[in-house]
């Protein structure tokens, strides 16, 4: 097997190499302990049929334990000053295809037609960068890709609100709006030592697996998203309260939102936190009927 690149000694090593220095805009923290990497990719459970999605691979770190697990390896990166130094790293490995590019620019289904056709189940196994973490999550969840699920490093705070379960302190939107699509768990808490540089923030690996079908039939899923925005706007208000300050103006507004909370069975006095997603999922199709 070949030498990691993700040892401390090899990972300064190549950054002499290349002179490069790391762009803190990029969100570039590079992981340098192979256990961690190990890890993260056992989450993933690839098999020898499997395809891995990979957003930013930076050195190739997690990369090439990706491409020792999976059929074929897709890895998307933005920093072109980065693909000289893949094309050295990676060059054991023949099942890894570099995409130069911003991941919320790039046609996604099309690569997978194009490299990853002729794979059984594909994962998305990613140390993200940070600064984007949510709007990558969401356009590969709505993007309705041929994804199996996700294993993903991001910013500790982040991993609680999307995993987090009705009345907890995390629980909000951003919950209902990635646990619609998958289960969510965190399957690592990660320390900051194991990344150079140093990021500010606590790291956790999560596991997302995609639902075969929805938690909650609605008729309009943006607007279910929406709903559960408008609930948590202010989370100590009750959702009557709420409501009536997002949904828009009209006559008998609020014998409205009462009418449909009464039709979702839900007391108005409640609060958005405690609201399960199928909860959410009824009161917005009754609201649906109300102000659609
Ligand atoms: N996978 C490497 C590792 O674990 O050591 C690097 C992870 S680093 C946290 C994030 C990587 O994503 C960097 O290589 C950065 O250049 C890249 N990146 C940042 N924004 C991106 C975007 N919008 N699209 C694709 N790659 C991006």
């Amino acid at each position: 097997m070949n030498k990691d690149i993700a040892t401390p000694i090899r990972t300064q090593e190549i950054l002499k190499k290349y002179g490069f220095s790391f762009k803190k805009s990029l969100g570039q923290n590079f992981l340098i302990d192979p256990n961690i990497l190990r890890n993260i990719v056992s989450h993933a459970n690839l098999t020898e049929t499997s395809g891995a999605i990979e957003v930013g691979p930076g050195i190739g770190a997690l990369t090439e334990h990706l491409a020792r697990s999976a059929k074929k390896v897709v890895s998307f990166e933005i920093d072109q000053r980065l693909l000289p130094v893949l094309e050295d790293t990676l060059s054991p490995y023949p099942n890894v295809e570099i995409i130069h590019g911003d991941i919320l620019e790039a046609d996604v289904e099309k690569v997978i037609a194009a490299h990853l056709a002729d794979v059984e189940d594909i994962m998305v196994v990613a140390n993200l960068p940070y600064y984007v973490t949510t709007p990558i999550l969401m356009k590969l969840l709505h993007d309705r890709l041929p994804i199996r699920g996700f294993v993903v490093m991001m910013q500790k705070e982040v991993a609680d609100r999307i995993t987090a379960k009705p009345g907890t302190k995390a629980y909000g939107s951003l919950s209902i709006a990635i646990q619609y699509y998958v289960e969510a768990e965190v399957a690592m808490i990660v320390p900051k030592t194991v990344f150079m540089p140093q990021p500010n923030v606590d790291s956790a690996v999560i596991r997302l697996i995609k639902r075969d079908t929805p938690p909650v039939n609605v008729r309009d899923e943006d607007f279910l998203f929406e709903v559960a925005r408008m609930c948590f706007a202010q989370r100590r208000k009750t959702i009557l309260n709420n409501l009536q300050n997002g949904l828009p103006n009209g006559k008998s507004k609020k014998d409205c939102i009462l009418n449909a909370l009464d039709n979702a069975n839900i007391d108005p006095k409640r609060r958005g936190e405690t609201l399960s997603i199928e909860e959410f999922g009824a009161l917005s199709n009754a609201l649906y009927v109300e102000f659609k």
